[in-house]
């Protein structure tokens, strides 16, 4: 057997996956290392679970600990593909690559569009190119999947040569909706056809209006801050509300600081950025997060379906989207005019379709791995 590392590296976790390299990859052991830094642990999924504690580890020490834990998995067998998420490709990558020096030196210029995860991201790759110097590194682009949405959805009034600048709605989330809209071709190939809105809500959410497989329109833009509000980023924001910030003193980095670490539900909530806390929780401010979490899902649901021109399927998925049936009815209620209902024992039962109106909701965990993992193999065969 010969093997396929994927890697996704964020700012506190490296999640890996370990495939036998095939056409269609075989899943043979997940985990990730948490918790980056000074304490950090690594927790396995398969092929069993179990957690253990790393102590003090950036991404090379858990990129070791990773491959200590899976030589049992490996048992020798070479890995020939390291597949890496990497959350920003410019204007440049619209498909996954090769990393050579050169593309890596266009995907450094990048980081200051997603200083949240594009350092980490490249870490990774520096991390797994010293550990493997023969395998092929592979980069996948989370913007990649809006490449050629409409120049509307691609583009801010402000003046134009900004446009020319890079200055543009890149979208991200797009290894996700690549895997869902994948599986809508394969099990509900009149869906993939038709006008759909994948929420993707994890820790960072987005959402996207995706006509015949192709996205027409995100909520999240020029970098992975706007749109809906997440575990600890704003979302959309007047403009206004930075030149007050600014005009007060507050410096660049002080306000890039509270709008990717301190805003969102953790901010508004002041008590948490974790949703099944909030839910749990019988304070004021968590029951105002959430209802603002959902305010503004429901709204982009409509501006979004206006956007299709109509609405054939709605997909929940990411953490919350595919565990949370509290959030989903309250997202679904009231929207009969969009043929949309919910299956209460259904939705409960965090099944596949969980909808009672005419427009089919689905649930849908995603995969991004397997969305890297089966590129990986494509660019080694080739
Ligand atoms: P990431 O974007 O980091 O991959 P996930 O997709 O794992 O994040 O989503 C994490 C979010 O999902 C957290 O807010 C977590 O509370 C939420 N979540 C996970 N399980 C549940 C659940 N059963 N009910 C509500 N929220 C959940």
């Amino acid at each position: 057997m010969s093997a396929i590392l994927t890697l996704n590296a964020g700012s506190s976790s490296l999640k890996f996956a370990v495939y036998e390299a095939a056409d269609e990859p075989v899943l043979r052991m997940t985990g990730q290392v948490e918790n980056l830094g000074p304490a950090a642990r690594m927790v396995l999924k398969l092929p069993e679970q179990n957690e253990r504690e790393l102590g003090a580890a950036d991404h090379a020490v858990a990129l070791r600990a990773i491959l200590a834990a899976a030589e049992p998995v490996l048992g020798g067998h070479l890995v020939r593909g390291v597949g890496h998420r990497i959350v920003h490709g410019g204007t440049a990558f619209a498909e996954p690559i090769v990393l050579n020096d050169d593309a890596l030196a266009q995907l450094n210029a990048l980081v200051p569009l997603a200083p949240l995860h594009q350092p980490h991201n490249l870490a990774a790759v520096a991390a797994a190119g010293d550990a493997f110097p023969d395998a092929v590194q592979v980069g996948c682009f989370d913007t990649a999947f809006h490449h050629g949405h409409p120049f509307v959805n691609d583009t801010f009034a402000i003046p134009r040569r900004f446009y020319q600048e890079g200055v543009r709605r890149y979208g991200f989330h797009g290894l996700s909706y690549d895997y869902l809209t994948g599986r809508l071709r394969a099990d509900w190939p009149h869906l993939a056809a038709g006008r759909v809105v994948i929420a993707h809500l994890g820790n960072g959410a987005s959402m996207c209006a995706i006509r015949n497989g192709r996205s027409v329109a995100s909520t999240m833009g020029f970098t992975a801050l706007d749109g809906l509000p997440m575990g600890t980023r704003s979302g959309q924001l007047d403009p206004g509300v930075l030149l007050y910030l600014l005009d007060r003193g507050m410096t660049p980095p002080e306000l890039a600081n509270m709008l990717y670490r301190d805003s969102g539900l953790k901010g508004l909530s002041g008590i948490s950025h974790d949703m099944r806390t909030l839910l749990a929780s019988d304070a004021e401010e968590a029951r105002q997060a959430i209802d603002y979490y959902v305010f503004r899902i429901r709204r982009e649901l409509g501006g979004l379906s206006a956007v299709l021109g109509g609405l054939d399927g709605l997909v929940f998925s990411g953490g919350i989207g595919e565990n949370s049936d509290e959030i989903r009815a309250r997202v679904l209620e009231g929207m009969e005019f969009l043929g949309l209902g919910v299956n209460g024992p259904a939705n409960a039962a965090n099944e596949t379709r969980i909808g009672a109106g005419r427009t089919p909701v689905l649930v849908i965990p995603t995969d991004e791995e397997r969305v890297i993992a089966r590129a990986t193999a494509r660019l080694l065969a080739g």
